[in-house]
């Protein structure tokens, strides 16, 4: 142990920036360990807030009750990472935030993001900064098509993205930016999409989940499977490049890299989130140690927990959509006694909105799946009264 930042001990209280799910699970596991949560977002009864000791609405750019509740605290993390600057210095005046600043700032901007990877050497896709129709025009003489423009800033889930076929969508997709900075990247011809999250610690100890397998439906993460069906080289390949990345940031928390596998057999860093993943939900009923739990223990400089998976496992996403028709059929999805409900206390169900997952294991991964998927789809079938 580092003597100059001794762990931060159960009993302790930890805050937490943003009150969506994936603090909302942080919280579950960290109250498993005995500490006290404090959550700090605009909104109240939100879903980490419902399982917080504390819950703090106030606005992020509200510096001085960043401060305040950075006092309660003797670490503040964060599951949204679209904080300010200015709002992850005021609250580290008072308690260590662990990602730091600077790992946010790198990663909350794609351009900053994807700069820093190509210069430490991490394969990414070609890209160009767009600030201009003329930017946009060379770029695709540069880099030709197809491509995808997407906001530098604060996108998510595919929010803010153009994918352009042909030069006679430049100026719509120009105008789509409304005059904010873009990055247009070459289109991947990908095979798969896969994911890594991982944990460092203050002390330079490093561990890696195994490698998860995602597929999206309409750029949202729909199922997720690990082990990703990738070979052994290429998931080392995947998990070095994490440790590396994770290294050159000087992570002290979770960072999940999203790649691509090209046709072939290449591995290419899509985005970087200086946190939690969805991709990493199956962890908590397939893996010795949740993501979740392993968030707590990175920042509170307690040992990482072993990230094994026990079993082949699925996760599949429970968007809003599924309340079209009145609350889903939970008793139909949970026939299978594989198959594991999580809710996030989300009152309105909307298109998109993310409410909630299931999670299966099985002897493969192809069960896995079968079984999640199979769940999700009960949940469509009448209730019986
Ligand atoms: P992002 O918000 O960057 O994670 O993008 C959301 C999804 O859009 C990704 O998971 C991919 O499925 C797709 N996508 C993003 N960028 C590219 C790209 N350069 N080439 C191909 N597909 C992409």
């Amino acid at each position: 142990m580092n003597p100059l930042h001794p762990p931060i001990l159960p009993g302790a209280s930890i805050g937490v920036l943003g009150s969506g799910q994936l603090g909302r699970m942080f919280a579950l596991a960290a109250r498993e360990l005995g500490y006290r949560i404090v959550i700090y977002s605009p909104d109240n009864d939100t879903p980490a807030g419902q399982i917080g000791d504390v819950e703090i609405a106030r606005s992020y750019t509200d510096l001085d009750s960043i401060r305040e509740f950075a006092k309660q605290v003797s670490v503040v993390t964060f599951e949204f990472e679209n904080v300010h600057a200015a709002s992850t210095s005021a609250a580290a005046e008072f308690a260590p935030v662990r990602p730091d600043g600077r790992v946010l700032h790198t990663t909350q901007n794609r351009l900053r993001e994807k700069t820093f990877l190509e210069g430490h050497g991490f394969p990414v896709t070609p890209f160009r900064r767009i600030a201009s129709l003329a930017d946009l025009q060379a770029a695709v003489k540069e880099l030709g098509l197809p491509a995808v423009l997407k906001t530098a800033d604060f996108g998510y889930d595919g929010k803010g993205q153009t994918k352009i076929h042909s030069a006679d969508q430049l100026e719509a997709a120009w105008k789509s930016l409304n005059g904010a900075e873009g990055i247009y990247e070459a289109f991947v011809q990908f095979e798969k999409e896969i994911s890594v999250v991982a944990a460092r610690t203050l002390q330079g100890e490093f561990a890696a989940f195994p490698v998860f397998e995602n597929s999206h439906a309409n750029h949202i993460l729909d199922v997720t499977f690990a082990p990703a069906a990738i070979d052994e080289k290429l998931a080392r390949e995947a998990a070095d490049l994490a440790a590396g990345i994770l290294q050159k940031l000087d992570v002290v928390g979770l960072l999940t890299v999203e790649m691509f596998v090209t046709g072939d057999g290449r591995v290419l860093v899509n985005e970087l989130a200086p946190r939690t993943h969805n991709s990493g939900h199956l962890t908590i009923d397939a893996c010795v140690t949740s993501q979740f739990e392993q968030q707590v223990r990175a920042v509170c400089g307690l040992p990482l927990g072993s990230t094994d998976l026990r079993r082949p496992a699925a996760m599949a996403n429970l968007l809003g959509d599924l309340w079209v028709n009145g609350e889903p059929n939970w008793a139909a999805a949970l026939e299978d006694p594989l198959v594991k409900l999580h809710l996030y206390g989300k009152a309105q169900a909307r298109p998109g909105r993310k409410m909630g997952h299931l999670t299966a294991t099985g002897e493969t991964t192809a069960e896995a799946v079968r079984r999640v998927t199979e769940a999700r789809a009960r949940l469509a079938q009448p209730t019986r009264r």
